[in-house]
């Protein structure tokens, strides 16, 4: 029997593309744009695409693939993908949830620190012999002990939450109803979190429903001696409030792993001397890379053999 059709739109590693390869005629194309080139036969009867990547993929792209039924994204976070469009043509989309909070969780910390303990300077300090030459390096900020305010206390901010708590931090958290959670405080305003704290952790989806929800108005509540560190999408906090805060003092700092226009980031963010940042590699590890890899193929070998869906979204 001939081996079913994959398309795999995205950089895979090659071990992702070994075992697609050894289960699918595989079809790969770096982007969606790369759709229209595929051989309309082709077209016509695929009905599973892998997908990755932070590029749109809409109703225009589902349209060139008639009998398509899943679209297995490889990262928890689908907002490039119109779920709304996939639903309304009947197709399946699926994520990779849990795989890797520990390792997104653990990103946040690690900003959250370097940004205190002004990690990356030290280390120039000591590369660039200013240790030896001048001494010790500035003073920096303790991070144990403070108040730290979770925006978003779903899987990854609860990872978030439960690793700060054993810095002996006091945790507050917004979410959008309060949870179980013992000794935590619940703010139903993000206005009243930030107000309440010295850290703010952002742990929101991504998408239409949270852009620019950490506002001007929250950045302001947090105070010159607050901290934003965001691992969850460049969209979910206005960008040009942030920076107006790092440049004027309005707050004193930020790590950040996600961006607006990303890769191409605002230039104004590489004058900061307050900011840590990273190239959006919060689940970047060779170990939950292939719990994801293996969690989409999972999905979409469910979904051809008619199995119910592991982690569907819609
Ligand atoms: P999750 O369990 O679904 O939690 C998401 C949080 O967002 C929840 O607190 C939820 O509130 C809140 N939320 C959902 N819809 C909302 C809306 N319409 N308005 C306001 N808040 C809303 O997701 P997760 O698995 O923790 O992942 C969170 C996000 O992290 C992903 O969506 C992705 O964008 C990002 N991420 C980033 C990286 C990276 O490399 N930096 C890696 C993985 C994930 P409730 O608690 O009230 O439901």
């Amino acid at each position: 029997m001939a081996r079913p059709d994959l398309i795999a739109i995205g950089a895979y590693k090659p071990w992702d593309i070994e075992a697609m390869e050894s289960d699918y005629t595989l079809h790969r194309i770096p982007e969606a744009s790369g759709l229209a080139g595929l051989a309309q036969e082709l077209r016509g009867r695929v009905r599973a695409l892998a997908y990755q990547g932070h590029k749109g993929f809409g109703g225009a792209e589902m349209d060139l693939l008639p009998e398509l039924g899943v679209v297995a994204n490889y990262g928890v976070g689908y907002d490039a993908i119109d779920v709304a469009a996939a639903s309304a043509r009947g197709i399946k989309v699926t994520n990779t949830p849990d795989v890797l909070n520990d390792d997104v969780a653990d990103l946040a910390v690690a900003l959250l620190l370097a940004q205190g303990r002004r990690i990356v300077q030290g280390s120039e300090w000591v590369r660039s012999g200013q240790w030896a030459a001048r001494g010790e390096m500035v003073l920096n900020r303790k991070i144990s002990g403070g108040r730290a305010g979770i925006l978003g206390l779903g899987r990854i901010g609860r990872e978030i939450a439960d690793r700060l708590a054993g810095f002996k931090m006091d945790i507050h958290y917004w979410a959008r109803s309060e949870k179980e959670t013992p000794g935590w405080t619940y703010h139903a305003d993000p206005v009243s979190l930030a107000g309440a704290v010295d850290y703010l952790i952002v742990a929101l989806v991504g998408g239409a429903a949270t852009r620019g929800f950490v506002s001007r108005e929250v950045i302001g509540a947090l105070g010159p001696g607050g901290v934003i560190v965001n691992i969850s999408r460049g969209s979910t906090v206005d960008e040009a409030a942030l920076l107006d805060a790092l440049e004027s003092g309005a707050i004193a700092g930020a790590g950040l792993d996600v961006f607006l226009n990303e890769p191409n980031i605002d230039p104004r963010f590489l004058k900061l001397d307050n900011v840590v940042l990273q190239p959006h590699q919060g689940s970047g590890t060779v170990d939950t890379r292939k719990a994801m890899g293996q969690l989409q193929r999972d999905n979409i070998a469910a979904f051809l053999a008619g199995r119910a869906l592991l982690t569907p979204v819609n």
